[in-house]
């Protein structure tokens, strides 16, 4: 009775080391032990000193052993957040391949190439002011390129005109950018500047 209870108990345990180290949670612990270590740059933010290699190798291994003992109360919500992380950043590189997008791959102001037909035009996609910013709009029906006026900080979601396109269409953010000229998605961006 006895001996079952300990090949059970290390058989939990060895579980727990493999998950812990090698597994799935080892990247996690490793990234908590990352952050306890921090940067130069926000030790300083924090104003304090980047803790000793001692510190940081008893922090580890209180963690791993902390998982060890206590694995099946972590390693679900540790898998789900690592598929879901993964599952995000496939979602976002899929987005990238689709073309270009304003907040994600434009950046302040610039000029955008169509890779089809060559034509070029400047764009703004996002800029800064003291009191208000400028944020960048395609008209989804006659392509035209807009930096669209808005409030300062926190109100940079509140535009100074419409939506609307002189031509009836309305601009939109969210959306792959199109050539205003052939239509096509196959655009490059060039930053001139940022703010
Ligand atoms: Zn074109
Ligand atoms: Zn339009």
């Amino acid at each position: 009775m006895n001996n079952t209870f300990e090949i059970l108990a290390s058989v939990y345990m060895l579980i727990g080391a493999v998950l812990g180290t090698i597994g799935p949670a080892g990247k996690n612990i490793s990234e908590e032990v990352r952050r306890a270590r921090g940067t130069p740059f926000t030790n300083e933010i924090m104003e304090r000193e980047q803790p000793s290699a001692l510190t940081l190798t008893l922090f580890r291994l209180t963690v791993t052993i902390g998982f060890i003992l206590l694995w099946p109360l972590f390693i679900y919500g540790i898998v789900k957040e690592q598929r879901k992380d993964e599952a995000d950043s496939n979602a976002f590189a899929e987005k990238l391949r689709q073309g270009l997008w304003f907040q994600y791959n434009m950046g302040g102001c610039g000029t955008v190439t169509c890779g089809d037909c060559n034509h070029s035009e400047s764009v703004t996609s996002f800029i800064h002011g003291i009191d208000s910013s400028r944020t960048g709009f395609q008209c989804q029906s006659c392509g035209k390129l807009e930096a669209i006026e808005s409030g300062g900080p926190g109100r940079a979601n509140e535009y100074a005109r419409s939506l609307k396109c002189e031509c009836g269409g309305s601009f939109e953010r969210d959306k792959v950018i199109f050539c205003p000229t052939c239509k096509s998605k196959n655009m490059s961006y060039h930053m001139d500047f940022i703010t």
